[in-house]
């Protein structure tokens, strides 16, 4: 581990947490079981009392998930990492396990539909109350940070128009306040982003969207430091089971080993795309971190290595316009996913976002014309053309 940490992260995508067994196979292993034998009573014994470390049943581990979750924290650069069966269960272990009755947590509006039901309707069920405010707005954060918090959580771009929170500066005020701040980094990807070199105490992953990246398995992860992640979250996770299959862990290994290209190439093709789109249909008001147009360009320059692979635009005319649109394009998919290596496209409003109430959407500022577009490893030119097609004819 010690010597892993100093190798590239294109190096530790292929190599970190590689744990080969007794056949010495060139490739990880899947260890598709669910318990494990002892060679006397006396070892199973001591396997529970805790007296030797060793796997006892796969709801707590298995070398297939060791393997990817030492893979992913070397990447990351976090200390410890537990692996759960989708994103969010992610989300849910570290709520649950961190929060209690009479707690309060303040988080950015603009989050994933799921996300947004938890704080919205599930944990004031149980007494935790929460505060939704405009992420983008810094005098907001300092309201609603003035009185204690336990847990702040953002997701930063946030899904689907890219808002972005100045992770550094709610990290200080969640500090000030006593709270531990989550990030769900899904949209940036470890390569995009350092959460943690920030001032974050948790990131959280959907490993369905850019780790697996080939639309196979669903997966998430819960990076931290190891009196977090291992001493708090991961004996809540022991019992109550969000454990992540063998399989899709030994999935998600292999995908890690083309994590860093993928990411680069959909990043460098959103870009190109992005830039041509705003040249050329200047009315689509297309929002990417990385353009100069985008309202958060500065910090987007400061908090981000990449400007990411998903970029969003709004075509005039509201939904039939917008329908129309993606219904004449050719090569793009339809799909409500991201992340992939498909080019896939959405009409947030009636789709990711259609749990939310119109007033919601409003204040978001998603309207019935904004398409969000997750660019995947399709040559870019092939992209644009269909895009540009689809757009003259609609
Ligand atoms: C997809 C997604 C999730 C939820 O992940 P699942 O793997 O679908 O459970 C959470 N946050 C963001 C930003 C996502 O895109």
């Amino acid at each position: 581990m010690a010597k892993q940490k100093s190798y590239h992260p294109d190096t530790l995508a292929v190599r970190g947490g590689l744990h080969r067994s007794e056949f010495d196979e060139t490739s990880e292993a899947l260890y598709l079981t669910s318990g494990y034998v002892y060679g006397s009573a006396q070892e199973a014994a001591d396997a529970f009392s805790g007296a030797c470390a060793r796997f006892v049943y796969s709801r707590y581990g298995n070398p297939t998930l060791s393997m990817l979750g030492q893979r992913l924290a070397l990447l990351e650069g976090a200390e410890a990492c537990r692996m759960t069966a989708s994103g969010m269960a992610a989300v849910f272990a570290v709520f649950a396990s961190l929060l209690k009755s009479g707690d309060r947590v303040v988080a950015s509006r603009a989050l994933f539909g799921a996300c947004h039901a938890i704080l919205t309707q599930i944990l004031p069920k149980w007494g935790i109350e929460s505060e939704l405010v405009d992420g983008c707005d810094l005098g907001a954060w300092e309201a609603a940070l003035s009185k204690p918090a336990a847990l702040v959580f953002v997701e930063s771009p946030a899904n689907p128009l890219l808002d972005l929170v100045d992770l550094a500066a709610v990290g200080k005020l969640a500090k000030r306040s006593g709270a531990l701040l989550v990030v769900d980094n899904v949209f940036a990807t470890p390569l995009g982003q350092k959460p943690l070199e920030l001032g974050a105490d948790l990131v959280i992953y959907s490993a369905t969207k850019h780790l697996d990246g080939h639309g196979r398995v669903l997966g998430g992860a819960i990076l931290g430091a190891s009196a977090l992640v291992d001493e708090v979250i991961y004996p809540f996770m022991c019992r109550t089971g969000p454990s992540l299959s063998p399989f899709n862990a030994w999935v998600l290994l292999k995908s890690l080993e083309s994590l860093p290209y993928r990411v680069a190439r959909m990043a460098d093709s959103a870009q190109k795309i992005a830039e041509h789109l705003e040249r050329q249909c200047p009315e689509l008001n297309i929002r990417y971190p990385f353009l100069a147009s985008h309202p958060q360009y500065q910090l987007a320059k400061r908090q981000m290595r990449i400007g990411g692979s998903v970029l969003a635009f709004e075509i005039a005319g509201g939904q039939d316009a917008a329908f129309g649109f993606l219904d004449n394009l050719d090569l793009i998919d339809i799909s409500n996913n991201l992340g992939d290596a498909k080019s896939l496209i959405c009409h947030p409003y009636t789709t990711t976002h259609s749990g939310l109430d119109d007033a919601e959407k409003h204040e978001l500022g998603i309207s019935e014309g904004h398409i969000r577009l997750s660019v995947g490893l399709e040559h870019p030119d092939d992209l644009l053309a269909d895009l540009l097609a689809a757009y003259s004819q609609h």
